[in-house]
């Protein structure tokens, strides 16, 4: 190891958090820097869904035929507001072109990798940190009113199948309901047992913000405003209140805002907040064996403690509009059709920001201008996910200056082509 050894990290959701517990266990000494509290913004109030079965990128080909129709559906799974459209046309037109068959394929190759990374991980580092308790191995089901409408996703299922997801396929409603009694109106589905999930993300992100401090890690409650690079490195990061911040190495971890640091170093990216919405059932009045994913109408139902988090939805407004809970409410309303009596007294609703990039892909590697920085964003959908390899990957290229495996699909360079 060199002897650089101070790292400060930008963000201290679920995935900077990671990477610090990494780079401590390398023998680094690591300060976070987050104006929130740790695991409070898009890493509080997520589904809680390890997927690490979900192997297809949201550009398959073909996919650019349904966005119309989803666009048309008031209650629909997409939303992108037309005050927003104009300055998201480079990311969709990225998105645009990673739909192709080739570029869809690799992006699912370089899924299938950091996925299958991710299951070992996160139960290493859960076991390292005496977190099991907060890892449910039980796979999720994924159901679908009738075999015609999960027909239009059978291309997902199938490159899920050809990479190796173990899928089993329900035939009716009565093999569905052998895995979930509590469901109704549902005719075909597809139990897949790799996924796993918490039922506490917020409580797995402070726990394991915990063990970093008492593990000599320190989290400061500051908002970094600037990276302040010199010819080939970082020197410093500012604070918003003008005080420089010393390190060796900067990772930035800042999710959905690492864009803002990205642009002050000269680097191409593009990420979008793709917002989330849910609502979380304190008494539901029924429990599910495991999490329950609607396939056609894109949204899930996890067990979140004693309660039920109903939730989904792909809003494009930017980080800045105010949150639109209409979404949270019609999702729990097409939830009662396949959970009748579903009770949603009390409920709390949510709306949470993804980091998302047009390919489905972190951006995890180290910069291409400035050697001691490093980037850990961009997970979409999949950030308590891959947190545990993100933060692992990160620490293997600061240790050694390379990781496990190949991360070229992830780096930042692929946003200049
Ligand atoms: C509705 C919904 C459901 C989801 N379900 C799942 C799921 O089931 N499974 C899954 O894997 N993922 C899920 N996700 C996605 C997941 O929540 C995100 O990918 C993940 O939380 C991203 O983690 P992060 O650490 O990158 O970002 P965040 O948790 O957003 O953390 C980034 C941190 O950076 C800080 N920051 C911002 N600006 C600055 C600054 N200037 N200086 C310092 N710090 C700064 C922020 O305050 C924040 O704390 C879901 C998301 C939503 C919205």
């Amino acid at each position: 190891m060199s002897e650089s050894r101070d790292c400060a990290v930008i963000g201290a959701g679920i995935v900077g958090i990671s990477c610090g517990l990494h780079l401590l266990e390398q023998g680094y000494r690591v300060v976070l820097y987050d104006p929130a509290p740790p695991g409070s913004m898009t890493s509080r109030g997520n589904a809680g869904g390890f997927g690490f079965t979900d192997v297809v990128p949201a550009s398959v080909p073909g996919v650019l035929w349904k966005v119309p129709r989803w666009l048309l559906d008031p209650s629909g799974p997409l939303f992108i507001s037309p005050t927003h459209f104009p300055g998201m046309i480079p990311w969709l037109w990225r998105f645009r072109k990673v739909s192709g068959l080739k570029q869809m394929t690799a992006a699912a190759n370089a899924l299938a990798d950091i996925l299958k990374s991710s299951m070992t991980d996160t139960r290493a580092l859960l076991h390292r940190t005496r977190l099991n308790h907060l890892f449910v191995e039980n796979g999720a089901v994924t159901v679908y009113r009738s075999r015609k409408s999960a027909h239009k996703d059978r291309y997902e299922w199938e490159v899920k199948q050809s990479m190796g997801v173990a899928v089993q396929v329900l035939n009716s409603l009565d093999e569905i309901r052998e895995f979930e009694p509590a469901l109704r109106n549902a005719q075909y589905g597809m139990y897949t047992p790799q996924w796993c999930s918490t039922p506490d993300p917020y409580g797995l992100a402070t726990s394991l913000a915990d063990y970093f401090c008492r593990s000599g890690g320190r989290i400061r409650q500051t908002e970094i405003a600037s990276v302040n690079p010199s010819a080939t490195r970082v020197d410093t990061l500012s604070t918003s209140e003008g005080e420089p911040v010393h390190a060796d190495h900067f990772i930035i971890a800042a999710g959905v805002w690492s864009g803002k640091f990205c642009k002050q170093l000269g680097e191409n990216v593009l990420l979008e907040s793709e917002r989330g919405y849910n609502t979380t059932l304190p008494k539901p009045g029924i429990r599910l064996n495991r999490e329950v994913i609607f396939g056609e109408e894109k949204f899930v139902a996890t067990n979140i403690g004693e309660g039920l988090r109903i939730g989904g939805a792909a809003e494009f407004a930017g980080l800045r509009a105010p949150p639109n809970y209409r979404r949270s409410d019609k999702l729990v309303e097409i939830a009662r059709r396949y959970l009748p009596g579903l009770d949603d007294t009390g409920g709390e609703k949510w709306m949470g920001q993804r980091p998302a990039t047009p390919d489905s892909l972190p951006v995890i590697g180290r910069s291409g201008r400035f050697g001691n920085v490093y980037y850990a964003f961009g997970h979409g959908h999949a950030g308590l996910t891959m947190a545990a390899t993100t933060g692992k990957l990160v620490a293997q290229l600061v240790s050694a200056g390379h990781p496990g495996f190949d991360i070229e699909p992830f780096g930042i360079h692929r946003f200049n082509s």
